[in-house]
């Protein structure tokens, strides 16, 4: 399933696993236009924590802050975003010709 994907994985600055964040690049064209996933974990919680988040979200909670967890990206890896969005436009460049 994954063979055409090309991964990047990024890890936030404070170094907490749960900040981590992972690209994926379907790098096969033949089905359609490129696409790139981001992927992040969800923090780890109890279970009780969890419980009355998911009933907060089921009911449809719009608290602006409560579902998001944020990355620092580190500046060491502006060569490796490059890199990513470069492979990124050069299939858009390939799928438009
Ligand atoms: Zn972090």
């Amino acid at each position: 399933m994954y063979n055409d994907f090309k991964f990047y994985h990024f890890d936030c600055e404070c170094i907490t696993p749960e900040h981590s964040i992972r690209f994926m690049l379907d790098t096969n064209i033949s089905y359609g236009k490129p696409e790139l996933y981001l992927e992040m974990q969800l923090n780890k919680l109890s279970f009780w924590n969890r419980l009355v988040t998911g009933i907060k979200y089921i009911l449809g909670s719009r608290k602006h802050n409560e579902f998001w967890e944020c990355t620092i990206i580190s500046p060491k890896d502006i060569p490796r975003f490059k890199e990513m969005f470069n492979d990124f436009e050069n299939l858009f460049i390939e799928y438009n010709r």
